[in-house]
């Protein structure tokens, strides 16, 4: 008796395991998107603390990435006829000012470029989208940082201009989010930006259009996956890396593309 709930509780814990690493499931070939939001060891009492990655943790995907032959470049390039042989996207939702503190030295000692998606209308704000929800203030990247960083090629896109689900707006809405985002960045940036993530990951068919009229042509999604050739430029899947991800997780998901929130 003792013998099976032994057995039983080790096949339970093996299930368990698989659920969690997806062993099974084949490695996949493409270009992996990686999506990051927080660098931080600061919780900050945030209900969202899986996106709040560790400064260590990342140093060591960084560190990994580099030692598997990957060389993270922009958005932009890695889709590009101009990518090297082995890319990897390094995205960061928001444009938290924790990227320019602690993820970007991190970055940059290694060589290792970034994309960066901004919420124009809280350019040297706070997340103001998220104070309905509790979560706590955080500040964004000013004008400065922005201006320094891009000079330094880190890529900066659009975020939308409030943070709002773009899927819930009507034409003028869409209009003022996504055309007035580009407008923002182009103000800022001297030159229109070609990549946008969109806000909670989400969009559909019109949402999808008024990017692309407003001159992005590229634009991520939340959904798992790698960049084939057949993938839509408009709707590019991510690998979300989590806060509770460990070097298992981690690598898994790099050859897996597996993730979810
Ligand atoms: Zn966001």
């Amino acid at each position: 008796m003792l013998d099976w709930l032994g057995g039983a509780a080790a096949g339970l814990a093996a299930l368990g395991l698989s659920l969690r690493y997806n062993w099974w499931r084949a490695p996949r070939r493409g270009v992996p998107l990686l999506m990051y939001h927080h660098i931080t060891d600061n919780l900050n009492g945030s209900g969202l603390a899986k996106l709040r990655v560790a400064p260590r943790r990342f140093a060591r995907q960084l560190d990994w990435l580099l030692g598997h032959g990957y060389q993270a470049v922009t958005l932009s390039r890695a889709l590009s006829a101009d990518a090297p042989a082995r890319p990897v996207a390094i995205t960061f939702d928001d444009g938290f000012a924790n990227f320019y503190d602690e993820a970007w030295p991190l970055l940059r000692e290694r060589g290792m470029a970034a994309t960066v998606f901004l919420v124009t209308a809280e350019v040297d704000g706070a997340n103001a989208w998220d104070r309905d929800k509790g979560e706590p203030e955080e500040p964004l990247l000013s004008r400065a940082q922005i201006l320094e960083l891009a000079a330094r090629g880190v890529e900066f896109g659009g975020h939308s201009h409030n943070h709002h689900d773009l899927t819930a707006l009507d034409d003028r809405g869409l209009m003022r989010e996504i055309t007035g985002c580009q407008k923002a960045l182009t103000d800022l940036l001297g030159k229109p930006a070609r990549v946008f993530s969109y806000p909670y990951g989400l969009f559909n068919d019109q949402v999808r259009q008024a990017t692309s009229r407003a001159g992005f042509t590229m634009a991520c999604t939340t959904r798992p996956g790698m960049i084939v050739h057949a993938t839509d430029r408009l709707s590019l899947p991510r690998i979300i890396v989590k806060r509770s991800d460990d070097m298992l997780d981690f690598r898994l998901k790099m050859s897996r593309a597996r993730s979810r929130l």
